[in-house]
Protein backbone atom coordinates (compact mmCIF):
# COMPACT_ATOMS: atom_id res chain seq x y z
CA UNK A 1 0.00 0.00 0.00
CA UNK A 2 1.48 3.39 -0.95
CA UNK A 3 2.63 5.72 2.28
CA UNK A 4 -0.36 8.55 2.07
CA UNK A 5 1.90 11.61 2.13
CA UNK A 6 2.61 14.34 5.29
CA UNK A 7 0.33 17.61 5.42
CA UNK A 8 0.31 20.50 7.30
CA UNK A 9 -2.75 22.65 7.39
CA UNK A 10 -2.33 25.95 9.27
CA UNK A 11 -5.58 27.22 11.33
CA UNK A 12 -6.90 29.60 14.23
CA UNK A 13 -5.81 28.19 17.56
CA UNK A 14 -8.95 27.47 19.47
CA UNK A 15 -7.95 25.58 23.12
CA UNK A 16 -3.75 24.38 23.86
CA UNK A 17 -2.99 20.93 23.70
CA UNK A 18 -1.26 18.66 21.55
CA UNK A 19 -3.18 15.69 20.72
CA UNK A 20 -2.53 12.10 18.30
CA UNK A 21 -5.46 9.90 16.69
CA UNK A 22 -7.73 9.05 14.19
CA UNK A 23 -9.87 11.01 12.38
CA UNK A 24 -13.65 10.96 12.45
CA UNK A 25 -14.91 12.94 9.65
CA UNK A 26 -18.75 14.28 10.70
CA UNK A 27 -19.82 15.65 7.56
CA UNK A 28 -22.44 18.85 7.42
CA UNK A 29 -25.24 16.29 7.31
CA UNK A 30 -23.89 12.77 7.45
CA UNK A 31 -24.80 11.54 11.33
CA UNK A 32 -22.61 8.86 13.44
CA UNK A 33 -25.31 5.79 13.87
CA UNK A 34 -23.99 3.50 15.97
CA UNK A 35 -25.24 -0.14 15.98
CA UNK A 36 -27.09 0.13 19.19
CA UNK A 37 -28.97 -2.93 20.54
CA UNK A 38 -32.16 -2.15 22.68
CA UNK A 39 -33.77 -4.46 25.48
CA UNK A 40 -36.76 -6.60 25.13
CA UNK A 41 -38.92 -3.84 27.10
CA UNK A 42 -37.61 -1.01 25.63
CA UNK A 43 -38.38 -2.30 21.56
CA UNK A 44 -42.30 -1.22 21.68
CA UNK A 45 -40.95 2.31 22.79
CA UNK A 46 -38.45 2.02 19.84
CA UNK A 47 -41.11 1.82 17.48
CA UNK A 48 -43.26 4.39 18.55
CA UNK A 49 -40.43 6.48 18.21
CA UNK A 50 -40.18 5.20 14.85
CA UNK A 51 -43.36 6.32 14.51
CA UNK A 52 -43.48 9.58 15.88
CA UNK A 53 -40.25 10.70 14.04
CA UNK A 54 -42.16 9.67 10.51
CA UNK A 55 -45.20 11.58 12.03
CA UNK A 56 -42.66 14.76 12.90
CA UNK A 57 -41.61 14.81 9.32
CA UNK A 58 -44.46 14.46 7.34
CA UNK A 59 -45.51 17.78 9.40
CA UNK A 60 -42.41 19.70 8.44
CA UNK A 61 -42.77 18.51 4.75
CA UNK A 62 -46.72 19.63 4.58
CA UNK A 63 -45.15 22.78 5.93
CA UNK A 64 -42.55 23.15 3.59
CA UNK A 65 -44.76 22.23 1.41
CA UNK A 66 -46.94 24.61 1.54
CA UNK A 67 -44.67 27.66 2.14
CA UNK A 68 -42.85 26.42 -1.33
CA UNK A 69 -46.30 26.16 -2.96
CA UNK A 70 -47.35 30.29 -1.76
CA UNK A 71 -44.10 31.53 -2.19
CA UNK A 72 -43.32 29.94 -5.75
CA UNK A 73 -45.95 28.48 -7.02
CA UNK A 74 -47.76 24.81 -6.80
CA UNK A 75 -45.53 22.80 -9.28
CA UNK A 76 -42.32 23.28 -7.05
CA UNK A 77 -44.45 22.49 -3.91
CA UNK A 78 -45.05 19.32 -6.36
CA UNK A 79 -41.49 18.31 -5.34
CA UNK A 80 -42.43 17.61 -2.07
CA UNK A 81 -45.17 15.23 -2.93
CA UNK A 82 -42.47 12.75 -3.52
CA UNK A 83 -41.24 13.03 -0.07
CA UNK A 84 -44.29 12.59 1.46
CA UNK A 85 -44.86 9.53 -0.03
CA UNK A 86 -41.69 7.60 1.41
CA UNK A 87 -43.23 8.89 5.01
CA UNK A 88 -46.01 6.92 3.89
CA UNK A 89 -44.71 3.80 2.13
CA UNK A 90 -45.58 0.91 3.62
CA UNK A 91 -43.36 -1.38 2.64
CA UNK A 92 -40.56 0.13 4.06
CA UNK A 93 -42.22 0.99 7.35
CA UNK A 94 -43.17 -2.47 7.75
CA UNK A 95 -39.55 -3.81 7.24
CA UNK A 96 -38.30 -1.11 9.72
CA UNK A 97 -40.67 -1.94 11.99
CA UNK A 98 -40.25 -5.82 11.91
CA UNK A 99 -36.01 -5.59 12.07
CA UNK A 100 -36.22 -3.66 15.36
CA UNK A 101 -39.02 -6.43 16.38
CA UNK A 102 -36.40 -8.96 14.89
CA UNK A 103 -32.97 -7.75 15.71
CA UNK A 104 -33.77 -5.74 18.58
CA UNK A 105 -31.83 -2.72 16.98
CA UNK A 106 -32.05 1.40 17.96
CA UNK A 107 -35.08 2.60 15.22
CA UNK A 108 -32.59 5.10 13.64
CA UNK A 109 -30.01 2.33 12.97
CA UNK A 110 -32.37 0.34 11.54
CA UNK A 111 -34.51 2.83 9.35
CA UNK A 112 -30.37 3.75 7.68
CA UNK A 113 -30.10 0.16 7.12
CA UNK A 114 -33.04 -0.37 5.32
CA UNK A 115 -32.78 3.11 3.69
CA UNK A 116 -29.42 2.04 2.35
CA UNK A 117 -31.37 -0.89 0.65
CA UNK A 118 -33.83 1.28 -1.12
CA UNK A 119 -31.13 3.41 -2.14
CA UNK A 120 -29.42 0.61 -3.85
CA UNK A 121 -32.71 -0.85 -5.66
CA UNK A 122 -33.68 2.39 -7.03
CA UNK A 123 -29.65 2.83 -8.18
CA UNK A 124 -30.01 -0.30 -10.26
CA UNK A 125 -33.41 0.34 -12.06
CA UNK A 126 -33.38 1.03 -15.43
CA UNK A 127 -36.18 3.68 -15.69
CA UNK A 128 -34.53 6.69 -15.62
CA UNK A 129 -37.27 9.01 -13.91
CA UNK A 130 -37.17 6.44 -10.70
CA UNK A 131 -33.35 6.69 -10.81
CA UNK A 132 -33.74 9.78 -10.22
CA UNK A 133 -36.04 9.39 -7.03
CA UNK A 134 -32.94 8.42 -5.10
CA UNK A 135 -32.07 12.09 -3.97
CA UNK A 136 -35.59 12.27 -2.94
CA UNK A 137 -35.26 9.11 -0.83
CA UNK A 138 -31.67 10.13 0.62
CA UNK A 139 -33.24 13.64 1.45
CA UNK A 140 -36.33 12.20 3.26
CA UNK A 141 -34.10 9.66 4.70
CA UNK A 142 -32.07 12.58 6.55
CA UNK A 143 -34.89 14.39 7.50
CA UNK A 144 -36.03 11.20 9.27
CA UNK A 145 -32.70 10.60 10.57
CA UNK A 146 -32.33 14.07 12.20
CA UNK A 147 -35.87 13.42 13.45
CA UNK A 148 -34.71 9.69 15.42
CA UNK A 149 -31.96 11.28 16.65
CA UNK A 150 -32.53 14.44 17.85
CA UNK A 151 -29.91 15.98 16.68
CA UNK A 152 -26.07 15.37 15.90
CA UNK A 153 -24.70 16.07 19.06
CA UNK A 154 -26.44 12.71 20.09
CA UNK A 155 -24.33 10.96 18.11
CA UNK A 156 -21.46 12.94 19.17
CA UNK A 157 -22.27 11.78 22.64
CA UNK A 158 -22.80 8.28 21.94
CA UNK A 159 -18.73 8.17 20.54
CA UNK A 160 -17.02 4.86 21.90
CA UNK A 161 -13.59 5.49 20.25
CA UNK A 162 -10.57 7.86 21.24
CA UNK A 163 -11.30 9.84 18.02
CA UNK A 164 -10.39 13.23 16.21
CA UNK A 165 -13.80 14.80 15.07
CA UNK A 166 -13.38 16.57 11.96
CA UNK A 167 -16.14 18.55 10.87
CA UNK A 168 -17.42 21.72 8.68
CA UNK A 169 -18.40 23.28 11.66
CA UNK A 170 -19.77 22.77 15.72
CA UNK A 171 -22.12 24.20 17.36
CA UNK A 172 -21.51 25.60 21.13
CA UNK A 173 -24.05 22.64 22.42
CA UNK A 174 -22.64 19.93 20.33
CA UNK A 175 -18.99 20.97 21.51
CA UNK A 176 -20.80 20.96 25.09
CA UNK A 177 -22.15 16.94 24.62
CA UNK A 178 -18.33 15.51 23.61
CA UNK A 179 -17.73 13.16 25.61
CA UNK A 180 -13.86 14.77 26.69
CA UNK A 181 -12.65 10.95 26.76
CA UNK A 182 -13.65 9.77 23.46
CA UNK A 183 -13.00 13.06 21.38
CA UNK A 184 -9.74 13.90 22.44
CA UNK A 185 -9.60 16.80 19.67
CA UNK A 186 -11.17 18.25 17.23
CA UNK A 187 -10.81 20.74 13.94
CA UNK A 188 -13.04 22.45 11.78
CA UNK A 189 -13.43 24.55 8.47
CA UNK A 190 -14.97 27.52 10.00
CA UNK A 191 -14.64 29.50 13.19
CA UNK A 192 -12.96 31.47 15.50
CA UNK A 193 -10.78 31.95 18.21
CA UNK A 194 -13.22 33.86 20.35
CA UNK A 195 -16.71 31.48 18.87
CA UNK A 196 -18.13 29.79 21.59
CA UNK A 197 -17.35 26.64 20.01
CA UNK A 198 -13.65 27.83 20.65
CA UNK A 199 -14.76 28.53 24.08
CA UNK A 200 -16.27 25.74 24.87
CA UNK A 201 -13.47 23.44 23.67
CA UNK A 202 -10.83 25.20 26.06
CA UNK A 203 -13.39 24.91 29.15
CA UNK A 204 -12.84 20.97 28.43
CA UNK A 205 -9.65 20.94 27.68
CA UNK A 206 -9.89 19.66 24.21
CA UNK A 207 -7.07 20.35 22.18
CA UNK A 208 -9.05 22.23 19.15
CA UNK A 209 -7.68 24.01 15.89
CA UNK A 210 -10.55 26.10 13.79
CA UNK A 211 -11.14 28.51 10.63
CA UNK A 212 -9.22 26.19 8.65
CA UNK A 213 -11.30 26.49 5.52
CA UNK A 214 -10.92 22.86 3.98
CA UNK A 215 -10.12 20.41 6.78
CA UNK A 216 -13.39 18.34 5.73
CA UNK A 217 -11.86 18.40 2.15
CA UNK A 218 -7.96 17.41 3.36
CA UNK A 219 -8.98 14.83 5.96
CA UNK A 220 -10.64 11.28 5.26
CA UNK A 221 -12.09 8.84 7.68
CA UNK A 222 -9.37 7.16 9.62
CA UNK A 223 -6.53 9.57 8.66
CA UNK A 224 -3.89 9.62 11.55
CA UNK A 225 -3.64 12.95 12.63
CA UNK A 226 -1.80 14.95 15.15
CA UNK A 227 -4.18 18.55 16.53
CA UNK A 228 -1.61 21.29 17.98
CA UNK A 229 -4.11 23.42 19.48
CA UNK A 230 -1.46 25.85 20.70
CA UNK A 231 -0.39 26.43 17.44
CA UNK A 232 -3.25 25.75 15.38
CA UNK A 233 -1.78 23.37 13.40
CA UNK A 234 -3.38 19.95 12.19
CA UNK A 235 -0.70 17.66 10.59
CA UNK A 236 -2.76 14.72 8.26
CA UNK A 237 -1.05 11.65 8.26
CA UNK A 238 2.62 12.21 9.96
CA UNK A 239 5.92 10.44 9.30
CA UNK A 240 8.05 8.82 12.02
CA UNK A 241 10.09 12.09 12.48
CA UNK A 242 7.19 14.56 12.71
CA UNK A 243 5.32 11.77 14.83
CA UNK A 244 8.61 11.44 17.51
CA UNK A 245 8.71 15.30 17.78
CA UNK A 246 5.15 16.06 18.93
CA UNK A 247 5.09 12.89 21.01
CA UNK A 248 7.98 14.84 22.91
CA UNK A 249 5.97 17.94 22.52
CA UNK A 250 2.83 16.31 23.68
CA UNK A 251 4.88 15.44 26.91
CA UNK A 252 6.51 18.74 27.54
CA UNK A 253 3.32 20.44 27.70
CA UNK A 254 1.39 17.95 29.99
CA UNK A 255 5.05 18.24 32.43
CA UNK A 256 4.47 21.97 31.92
CA UNK A 257 1.20 21.98 32.93
CA UNK A 258 1.59 19.73 36.08
CA UNK A 259 4.39 22.81 36.79
CA UNK A 260 2.31 25.75 36.32
CA UNK A 261 -0.52 23.77 38.40
CA UNK A 262 2.18 23.86 41.68
CA UNK A 263 1.31 27.38 41.99
CA UNK A 264 -2.32 26.32 42.74
CA UNK A 265 -1.56 27.01 46.98
CA UNK A 266 -0.22 30.59 45.99
CA UNK A 267 -2.19 34.16 46.07
CA UNK A 268 -2.81 35.81 43.13
CA UNK A 269 -0.92 38.85 43.96
CA UNK A 270 1.98 41.37 42.51
CA UNK A 271 5.86 41.30 44.00
CA UNK A 272 4.13 44.37 45.88
CA UNK A 273 1.39 42.93 47.53
CA UNK A 274 -1.66 44.06 45.41
CA UNK A 275 -4.51 41.42 45.60
CA UNK A 276 -5.98 40.00 41.95
CA UNK A 277 -8.89 37.99 41.94
CA UNK A 278 -8.38 35.05 39.07
CA UNK A 279 -11.32 33.48 38.56
CA UNK A 280 -13.06 31.08 35.81
CA UNK A 281 -15.51 30.51 33.36
CA UNK A 282 -17.89 27.78 33.00
CA UNK A 283 -20.84 26.69 31.41
CA UNK A 284 -21.67 23.74 33.16
CA UNK A 285 -21.90 22.95 36.71
CA UNK A 286 -19.28 19.36 36.00
CA UNK A 287 -16.83 22.30 35.35
CA UNK A 288 -16.66 23.58 38.71
CA UNK A 289 -14.52 20.25 39.71
CA UNK A 290 -11.51 21.60 37.25
CA UNK A 291 -12.23 25.61 38.19
CA UNK A 292 -10.76 24.36 42.05
CA UNK A 293 -8.12 22.09 40.35
CA UNK A 294 -6.64 25.34 38.69
CA UNK A 295 -6.46 27.17 41.93
CA UNK A 296 -8.86 29.83 41.12
CA UNK A 297 -10.78 31.55 43.16
CA UNK A 298 -14.17 31.82 41.98
CA UNK A 299 -16.20 32.04 38.69
CA UNK A 300 -16.80 35.14 37.13
CA UNK A 301 -19.20 34.26 34.46
CA UNK A 302 -21.62 31.47 34.71
CA UNK A 303 -23.15 31.43 31.23
CA UNK A 304 -26.43 29.97 31.43
CA UNK A 305 -27.46 29.61 27.60
CA UNK A 306 -26.67 25.74 28.03
CA UNK A 307 -29.83 25.01 29.67
CA UNK A 308 -31.89 26.41 27.15
CA UNK A 309 -29.83 25.09 23.97
CA UNK A 310 -30.86 21.69 22.45
CA UNK A 311 -34.02 20.73 23.93
CA UNK A 312 -37.26 21.13 23.26
CA UNK A 313 -39.16 22.70 25.94
CA UNK A 314 -37.64 25.40 28.27
CA UNK A 315 -35.85 24.48 31.36
CA UNK A 316 -38.14 24.92 34.83
CA UNK A 317 -36.76 27.18 37.47
CA UNK A 318 -36.37 23.78 39.67
CA UNK A 319 -34.16 22.71 37.16
CA UNK A 320 -32.39 26.00 37.29
CA UNK A 321 -31.78 26.32 40.78
CA UNK A 322 -30.47 23.06 41.12
CA UNK A 323 -27.51 23.75 38.88
CA UNK A 324 -27.11 27.33 39.91
CA UNK A 325 -27.07 25.76 43.85
CA UNK A 326 -25.28 23.26 43.26
CA UNK A 327 -22.22 25.37 41.73
CA UNK A 328 -22.64 28.08 44.63
CA UNK A 329 -21.99 25.47 47.25
CA UNK A 330 -19.68 23.72 45.63
CA UNK A 331 -17.42 27.20 45.16
CA UNK A 332 -18.25 28.25 48.38
CA UNK A 333 -17.15 30.53 49.96
CA UNK A 334 -15.86 31.99 46.63
CA UNK A 335 -18.29 34.13 44.50
CA UNK A 336 -19.94 33.37 41.60
CA UNK A 337 -21.05 35.02 39.03
CA UNK A 338 -24.03 33.50 37.06
CA UNK A 339 -25.03 35.81 33.95
CA UNK A 340 -28.42 35.83 33.23
CA UNK A 341 -29.53 34.59 29.62
CA UNK A 342 -27.42 35.49 26.80
CA UNK A 343 -29.24 33.65 23.75
CA UNK A 344 -28.48 35.08 20.16
CA UNK A 345 -25.22 35.97 18.49
CA UNK A 346 -23.86 32.03 17.26
CA UNK A 347 -25.91 30.59 20.62
CA UNK A 348 -29.73 29.55 19.46
CA UNK A 349 -31.96 28.19 21.18
CA UNK A 350 -33.88 25.87 19.49
CA UNK A 351 -37.10 25.60 21.00
CA UNK A 352 -37.57 29.49 20.47
CA UNK A 353 -39.68 30.97 18.10
CA UNK A 354 -36.85 33.45 16.76
CA UNK A 355 -37.26 34.74 13.70
CA UNK A 356 -33.93 34.41 11.49
CA UNK A 357 -31.81 37.75 11.77
CA UNK A 358 -29.30 38.98 9.25
CA UNK A 359 -26.69 40.43 11.90
CA UNK A 360 -27.68 38.36 14.89
CA UNK A 361 -25.07 39.46 17.05
CA UNK A 362 -26.31 42.89 16.37
CA UNK A 363 -30.00 41.38 16.47
CA UNK A 364 -32.58 40.27 19.17
CA UNK A 365 -30.12 39.01 21.65
CA UNK A 366 -29.40 38.47 25.19
CA UNK A 367 -31.14 41.19 27.87
CA UNK A 368 -32.81 42.71 24.96
CA UNK A 369 -34.78 39.25 24.39
CA UNK A 370 -34.97 38.93 28.11
CA UNK A 371 -36.93 42.48 28.26
CA UNK A 372 -38.97 41.20 26.06
CA UNK A 373 -39.90 37.91 27.30
CA UNK A 374 -39.90 38.85 31.03
CA UNK A 375 -42.03 35.30 31.20
CA UNK A 376 -38.97 33.45 30.62
CA UNK A 377 -36.80 36.03 32.35
CA UNK A 378 -38.46 35.88 35.77
CA UNK A 379 -38.04 32.59 35.65
CA UNK A 380 -34.22 32.56 35.82
CA UNK A 381 -34.19 35.33 38.42
CA UNK A 382 -36.21 33.33 40.54
CA UNK A 383 -33.93 30.50 40.13
CA UNK A 384 -30.96 32.73 40.47
CA UNK A 385 -32.51 34.51 43.74
CA UNK A 386 -33.64 31.75 45.48
CA UNK A 387 -30.00 29.83 45.07
CA UNK A 388 -28.24 32.92 46.48
CA UNK A 389 -29.40 32.02 49.74
CA UNK A 390 -27.08 29.09 49.56
CA UNK A 391 -23.57 30.28 48.61
CA UNK A 392 -21.83 33.91 47.35
CA UNK A 393 -24.26 34.44 44.31
CA UNK A 394 -23.62 37.65 41.97
CA UNK A 395 -25.65 38.56 39.00
CA UNK A 396 -25.10 40.30 35.97
CA UNK A 397 -26.59 41.26 32.36
CA UNK A 398 -25.11 40.48 29.50
CA UNK A 399 -25.42 42.80 26.54
CA UNK A 400 -26.28 46.28 28.06
CA UNK A 401 -25.98 49.12 26.17
CA UNK A 402 -27.33 51.85 27.86
CA UNK A 403 -29.10 52.58 31.49
CA UNK A 404 -32.82 52.25 30.53
CA UNK A 405 -31.75 48.75 30.02
CA UNK A 406 -30.60 48.12 33.89
CA UNK A 407 -33.47 49.76 35.05
CA UNK A 408 -35.52 47.66 33.17
CA UNK A 409 -34.13 44.72 33.99
CA UNK A 410 -33.62 45.60 37.96
CA UNK A 411 -37.36 46.53 37.97
CA UNK A 412 -38.25 43.17 36.50
CA UNK A 413 -35.34 41.88 39.42
CA UNK A 414 -37.84 43.58 41.91
CA UNK A 415 -40.81 42.50 41.11
CA UNK A 416 -39.44 38.87 41.21
CA UNK A 417 -37.96 39.36 44.78
CA UNK A 418 -41.59 40.64 45.77
CA UNK A 419 -43.03 37.84 44.38
CA UNK A 420 -40.30 35.68 46.41
CA UNK A 421 -40.65 37.02 49.44
CA UNK A 422 -44.49 36.97 49.34
CA UNK A 423 -44.50 33.44 48.70
CA UNK A 424 -41.87 32.94 51.97
CA UNK A 425 -38.94 31.67 49.68
CA UNK A 426 -35.34 32.75 51.05
CA UNK A 427 -32.82 34.95 49.25
CA UNK A 428 -29.90 37.01 49.69
CA UNK A 429 -31.85 40.62 49.67
CA UNK A 430 -28.05 42.05 48.96
CA UNK A 431 -26.80 39.92 46.18
CA UNK A 432 -24.96 42.07 44.06
CA UNK A 433 -26.04 43.28 40.21
CA UNK A 434 -23.31 44.15 37.58
CA UNK A 435 -23.40 44.46 34.06
CA UNK A 436 -21.30 43.41 31.19
CA UNK A 437 -19.34 46.10 29.61
CA UNK A 438 -19.43 44.42 25.93
CA UNK A 439 -20.87 46.75 23.82
CA UNK A 440 -18.94 50.15 22.86
CA UNK A 441 -21.90 52.40 23.93
CA UNK A 442 -21.47 51.30 27.62
CA UNK A 443 -17.79 51.50 27.31
CA UNK A 444 -17.76 54.92 26.54
CA UNK A 445 -21.10 55.53 29.11
CA UNK A 446 -18.83 53.95 31.76
CA UNK A 447 -19.31 56.80 34.10
CA UNK A 448 -23.20 56.82 33.76
CA UNK A 449 -23.50 52.92 34.25
CA UNK A 450 -21.64 53.01 37.02
CA UNK A 451 -23.98 55.14 39.09
CA UNK A 452 -26.46 52.20 38.70
CA UNK A 453 -24.34 48.96 38.56
CA UNK A 454 -22.97 47.07 41.41
CA UNK A 455 -20.02 46.11 39.36
CA UNK A 456 -18.66 45.81 35.82
CA UNK A 457 -17.57 43.07 33.58
CA UNK A 458 -15.47 43.37 30.80
CA UNK A 459 -16.95 41.21 27.74
CA UNK A 460 -14.12 41.77 25.48
CA UNK A 461 -15.54 38.95 23.12
CA UNK A 462 -18.48 40.99 22.19
CA UNK A 463 -16.74 44.48 22.72
CA UNK A 464 -13.62 43.46 20.00
CA UNK A 465 -16.02 42.74 17.23
CA UNK A 466 -18.27 45.73 17.90
CA UNK A 467 -15.28 48.59 18.25
CA UNK A 468 -13.52 46.75 15.22
CA UNK A 469 -16.29 45.78 13.39
CA UNK A 470 -15.38 42.33 12.96
CA UNK A 471 -17.69 39.18 13.13
CA UNK A 472 -16.11 37.12 16.26
CA UNK A 473 -16.87 34.14 13.91
CA UNK A 474 -15.85 34.71 10.45
CA UNK A 475 -12.47 33.47 9.85
CA UNK A 476 -11.73 35.42 6.57
CA UNK A 477 -11.45 38.78 8.86
CA UNK A 478 -10.00 36.71 11.72
CA UNK A 479 -6.71 38.53 10.57
CA UNK A 480 -8.51 41.85 11.89
CA UNK A 481 -10.03 40.82 15.25
CA UNK A 482 -7.03 42.17 17.17
CA UNK A 483 -7.62 42.18 21.29
CA UNK A 484 -4.47 44.59 21.40
CA UNK A 485 -5.98 47.41 18.71
CA UNK A 486 -5.13 50.91 20.46
CA UNK A 487 -9.30 51.60 20.27
CA UNK A 488 -9.65 48.61 22.38
CA UNK A 489 -7.44 49.64 24.97
CA UNK A 490 -8.39 52.84 25.29
CA UNK A 491 -12.36 51.37 25.29
CA UNK A 492 -11.24 49.23 28.07
CA UNK A 493 -8.92 51.51 30.16
CA UNK A 494 -11.78 54.26 29.96
CA UNK A 495 -14.21 51.50 31.36
CA UNK A 496 -11.43 50.56 34.19
CA UNK A 497 -11.57 54.39 34.95
CA UNK A 498 -15.19 55.10 35.36
CA UNK A 499 -15.48 51.99 37.65
CA UNK A 500 -12.72 52.74 39.82
CA UNK A 501 -14.15 56.51 40.05
CA UNK A 502 -17.37 55.21 40.89
CA UNK A 503 -16.09 52.56 43.47
CA UNK A 504 -17.13 49.60 41.85
CA UNK A 505 -15.19 46.78 41.27
CA UNK A 506 -14.10 46.32 37.61
CA UNK A 507 -13.51 42.74 36.33
CA UNK A 508 -12.87 40.90 32.63
CA UNK A 509 -14.34 37.64 31.62
CA UNK A 510 -13.80 38.01 28.26
CA UNK A 511 -10.90 35.65 26.28
CA UNK A 512 -8.41 38.49 26.41
CA UNK A 513 -8.51 38.04 30.24
CA UNK A 514 -6.88 34.46 29.89
CA UNK A 515 -4.04 36.41 26.69
CA UNK A 516 -1.10 35.89 28.49
CA UNK A 517 0.29 38.60 26.28
CA UNK A 518 -2.47 41.42 27.59
CA UNK A 519 -1.75 40.48 31.29
CA UNK A 520 1.01 43.18 31.85
CA UNK A 521 -0.84 45.75 30.53
CA UNK A 522 -4.53 45.22 32.17
CA UNK A 523 -2.65 44.85 35.78
CA UNK A 524 -1.61 48.31 34.86
CA UNK A 525 -4.49 49.24 34.06
CA UNK A 526 -5.94 48.49 37.14
CA UNK A 527 -8.32 45.29 36.22
CA UNK A 528 -9.03 44.10 39.51
CA UNK A 529 -10.54 40.73 38.36
CA UNK A 530 -9.42 38.01 35.62
CA UNK A 531 -11.93 35.55 34.87
CA UNK A 532 -10.56 33.12 32.58
CA UNK A 533 -10.77 29.31 31.60
CA UNK A 534 -9.46 27.22 34.26
CA UNK A 535 -6.38 26.17 32.01
CA UNK A 536 -5.33 29.07 31.77
CA UNK A 537 -5.16 30.35 35.10
CA UNK A 538 -1.91 28.90 36.88
CA UNK A 539 0.23 31.05 33.88
CA UNK A 540 -2.41 34.08 34.39
CA UNK A 541 -1.18 33.75 38.37
CA UNK A 542 2.63 33.40 37.59
CA UNK A 543 3.04 36.60 35.29
CA UNK A 544 0.83 38.52 37.90
CA UNK A 545 2.93 37.01 40.65
CA UNK A 546 5.95 39.12 38.58
CA UNK A 547 5.67 42.12 38.44
CA UNK A 548 5.59 45.21 40.76
CA UNK A 549 2.07 47.60 40.16
CA UNK A 550 4.32 49.81 39.54
CA UNK A 551 6.33 47.76 36.51
CA UNK A 552 2.49 47.20 35.33
CA UNK A 553 1.68 50.53 35.60
CA UNK A 554 4.80 51.60 33.28
CA UNK A 555 3.93 48.42 30.84
CA UNK A 556 0.01 49.89 30.50
CA UNK A 557 1.38 53.50 30.06
CA UNK A 558 3.83 52.82 27.11
CA UNK A 559 1.21 50.64 25.38
CA UNK A 560 -0.96 53.43 24.92
CA UNK A 561 1.63 55.50 22.98
CA UNK A 562 1.73 52.98 20.37
CA UNK A 563 -0.11 52.85 17.58
CA UNK A 564 -1.09 49.64 15.96
CA UNK A 565 -2.65 46.32 17.51
CA UNK A 566 0.82 44.99 15.90
CA UNK A 567 3.18 47.26 17.21
CA UNK A 568 1.22 46.72 20.62
CA UNK A 569 1.14 42.74 20.78
CA UNK A 570 4.93 43.10 19.91
CA UNK A 571 5.59 45.38 22.87
CA UNK A 572 3.14 43.49 25.52
CA UNK A 573 5.38 40.35 24.30
CA UNK A 574 8.91 41.55 24.54
CA UNK A 575 7.90 43.03 28.50
CA UNK A 576 6.52 39.50 29.08
CA UNK A 577 9.16 37.88 28.26
CA UNK A 578 11.34 40.32 30.80
CA UNK A 579 9.52 39.60 33.23
CA UNK A 580 8.57 35.87 33.29
CA UNK A 581 11.90 34.99 31.19
CA UNK A 582 11.51 31.25 31.25
CA UNK A 583 7.63 31.33 29.77
CA UNK A 584 8.33 29.21 26.42
CA UNK A 585 7.66 31.98 23.67
CA UNK A 586 8.73 33.76 20.87
CA UNK A 587 10.07 37.65 20.81
CA UNK A 588 10.81 39.24 17.31
C1 LIG B 1 -17.77 38.40 25.87
O1 LIG B 1 -18.46 38.86 24.97
O2 LIG B 1 -16.57 38.70 26.05
C2 LIG B 1 -18.34 37.42 26.81
C3 LIG B 1 -17.68 36.99 27.86
O3 LIG B 1 -19.56 36.94 26.51
P1 LIG B 1 -19.83 35.82 25.40
O4 LIG B 1 -18.48 35.34 24.90
O5 LIG B 1 -20.62 34.74 26.06
O6 LIG B 1 -20.59 36.56 24.37
MG1 LIG C 1 -20.61 38.61 25.05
Amino acid sequence: MMKEKELTLKGIPAAPGIVIGKALLLSREQYVIPKRQVKEEHVNAEIKHFKDALIQTKQEIIDIKKRISEELGTEHGQIFSAHLLVTEDSMLIEEVISKIKKEKLSAEYVFQDVLKKYVKVFSEMDDEYLRERISDINDIGKRILKNLIGAREDALSTIKERVIVISYDLSPSETATMHKKNVIGFATDIGSRTSHTAIMAKSLEIPAVVGLETVTKDVKDGDNLIVDGTHGLIIVNPGASTLKHYESARKRFIAFGKHLLETKELPAETKDGRKIELMCNIEIPEEVSSVLAHGAEGIGLYRTEYFYMSRKDLPSEEEQFKAYSAVAKKMKPHTVIIRTLDLGGDKFLSQLEIPQEMNPFMGWRAIRFCLARPDIFKTQLRAILRASALGRIKMMYPMISGLDEIREANAILEDTKKELRKGGAAFDENMQVGAMIEVPSAALTADILAREADFFSIGTNDLIQYALAVDRVNEKIAYLYEPAHPAVLFLIKNIIDAGHKAGISVGMCGEMAGDIFMTLILLGFGLDEFSTSPVAVPEIKRIIRSVTMEQAKEIARQSLTLSTGKEVERFAKRKLKEAVPDLAIEVE
